[in-house]
């Protein structure tokens, strides 16, 4: 069961269940926005489906991390990342101290 691959925090199954949750939702949200054709979209949604696309990267990115073993920790300092954080921002990358412009 215990491959010995160490994960920072949050287990790594749940953090797989978090993420793969948080991506599921994402790509819901996606396809309800896009169902529109271009041209009848608002701005507003335009701005909604970038970020979604962003998150989306950045939660494959975070798949990508859990399945090399370097998932909970900083890419930045190498710390770990605190469990509150991921169970919130399961596809964070980085610490607070590390993310720009977050609670500064
Ligand atoms: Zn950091």
């Amino acid at each position: 069961m215990n491959t010995g691959t160490h994960t920072q925090g949050l287990g790594a199954q749940r953090a797989r269940h978090l993420l793969e949750s948080h991506r599921d939702a994402r790509h819901q949200q996606l396809l309800d926005l896009t169902r529109l054709p271009v041209d009848e979209r608002e701005p507003a949604d335009e701005a909604v489906i970038e970020t979604t696309l962003q998150v989306l990267a950045e939660i494959d990115l975070a798949l990508g991390r859990l399945g090399a073993g370097r998932y909970g920790v900083c890419t930045e300092c190498g710390r770990p990342l605190p469990t509150e954080r991921l169970e919130v921002l399961p596809y964070a990358a980085t610490c607070v101290d590390c993310t720009p412009g977050a609670g500064r």
